[in-house]
């Protein structure tokens, strides 16, 4: 077996793992391998019995197909923890982060994670003094098992966190995309709106009028979307309290200039002066941070960014699994486009892009998402329709491509078409299944010919080489 290289974080669970091995005994080991022989099964079963008495539970593992890999993968899991030796550590804690990292992606509260350990924990306790020839084996038995679940929850809860925080800061970023639409333009427009502000207060405090005359930097353009706009979308942190001190502090400032003469009011200027420079460097700290986010919609097509795929997807199967509405998902990927670009130049693959984006659009509802989600792929999230309804749109897509030459700048026409996958949400709380369905159908519909809709079935064969959407 490769011994996987752990990182940082895991090494120290490593070690503990080794530690409570060795404390055990050879005794103590045997029991627990002897426990693993049998017990998985009765443990799962168990396991389940307890657990589908939450209805938040229910909604993870209610589904068929989670059941059928479930049981059987718990099984495992049970069986690696009870007889992992010194050689196999490594694998088995890097397997825990894979663990929690799937928990992370479908969103399983971690409180149920844990009961189930409870649950486990239990049970395998009352085998094990059943079992032991005596007491002090007993003991060590439940002592090290006791250290290996807990280790388990904690490589588990470890990816659990990194993946929730890696999945929150894209969510936000997804509302802040949402609602500042471009970060670029607003970064510049914020910027020269700031720097208007302090040229007119310039001219002001040079004499030619009083301080009055200059409206409060909290209420002038700048200042009002920072106060709306900005702070609920970079998120209220260090940054954007500071922000909020200075503007504050030099409205004060202004305020007491005005009573002042000209010879006083100049000289409040530096400072005030100082403080807008300090905004603007928090500002661009603020928008590089985001920056990101420039890649929020595709440049080319507009589209959304696949990045946010996740996010939505992962809110549309909460939205359908509450409300039993449907929805569905087509992965469309255009045929031979190598050959378009290698016969026409990269510019008129641009072009065609552009053009099957355009199409996307007009054929889709305002509801629906449009992604660009690679080269020449699409991904299309049909909300609130059936599969059978995202068959109809996908169908009708493919014939809209295929009808819709495009003309070249040299007048000739460029004929497209496509392929499309098309996958129904079925209950599964991971979107990767989704995908992966969606995937699969694409994929046939290339081997079946190109320019073809299929529809996703579990019989098809898993399409080679994709890559998970968040790792
Ligand atoms: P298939 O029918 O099997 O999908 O064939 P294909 O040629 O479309 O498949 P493949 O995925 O191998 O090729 C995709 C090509 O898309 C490769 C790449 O040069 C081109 N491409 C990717 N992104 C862009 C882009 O932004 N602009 C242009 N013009 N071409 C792109
Ligand atoms: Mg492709
Ligand atoms: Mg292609």
């Amino acid at each position: 077996m490769d011994t996987p290289q752990l990182d940082e974080a895991s090494q120290p669970l490593a070690q503990a793992w080794q530690h409570c091995l060795l404390q055990a005994g050879p005794a103590a080991a045997a029991l627990l391998h002897a426990v693993a022989a049998d017990a998985p099964p009765m443990l799962a079963q168990r396991f389940y019995e307890v657990l589908l008495q939450d209805t938040r539970a229910r909604r993870f593992l209610s589904h068929e197909q989670v059941k059928q890999r479930l049981q059987p993968a718990m099984q495992r899991w049970l069986a690696q923890l009870l007889t992992t030796d010194a050689d196999g550590i490594a694998a088995t804690v890097a397997a825990q982060r894979v663990i929690g990292d799937v928990h992370a992606r479908v969103g399983i509260p971690v409180d149920l994670v844990t009961r189930g350990a409870r649950v486990l924990k239990h049970e395998l306790f009352v085998r094990l003094r059943a079992d032991a020839h005596d007491s002090d084996t007993a003991f060590a038995a439940i002592d090290c098992l006791s250290a290996i679940m807990d280790i388990a929850m904690e490589g588990m809860t470890l990816a659990y966190t990194h993946a929730r925080e890696r999945s929150s800061r894209t969510d936000a970023a997804y509302r802040l995309f949402s609602l500042v639409q471009n970060v670029s333009t607003e970064r510049e427009r914020q910027r020269a709106l700031l720097l208007d502000w302090e040229n007119s207060l310039l001219y002001n405090l040079a004499g030619h009028a009083t301080g009055a005359d200059n409206a409060s930097l909290a209420t002038s353009e700048f200042g009002l979307w920072f106060t709306h706009k900005g702070i609920p979308s970079f998120g209220e942190s260090s940054e954007t309290q500071q922000v909020g001190q200075l503007m504050a502090r030099i409205d004060s400032s202004l305020q007491r200039a005005t009573d002042e003469d000209p010879a006083r009011r100049l000289a409040a200027l530096p400072a005030i002066r100082e403080d807008l420079a300090t905004i603007r460097n928090l500002m661009t700290l603020l928008f590089e941070r985001i920056g990101e986010l420039d890649a929020g919609s595709d440049a080319l097509t507009n589209l959304l960014n696949r990045r946010f795929l996740p996010t939505v997807l992962r809110r549309e199967i909460e939205l359908s699994t509450r409300n039993h509405t449907p929805f569905a998902l087509l992965l469309l990927d255009l045929d031979h486009f190598k050959a378009i670009n290698d016969g026409h130049g990269h510019d008129a693959g641009d072009r065609a892009l552009q053009h099957v984006a355009a199409l996307l659009g007009q054929q889709t509802r305002g509801s629906d998402y449009l992604f660009r989600y690679g080269g020449e792929e699409f991904v299309v999230v049909l909300v609130a329709a059936s599969e059978s309804q995202a068959e109809v749109i996908a169908e009708s897509l493919r014939r809209q491509i295929a009808q819709s030459p495009i003309s070249l700048p040299n007048g000739q026409t460029l004929g497209l078409t496509a392929s499309i996958g098309v996958a129904g949400h079925d209950g599964h709380p991971d979107y990767e299944r989704l995908m992966a369905r969606a995937d699969a159908a694409m994929y046939a519909a290339k081997r079946q010919g190109r320019n073809r809709v299929v529809v996703a079935d579990e019989a098809l064969p898993e399409a080679p080489g994709r890559r998970a959407l968040q790792r």
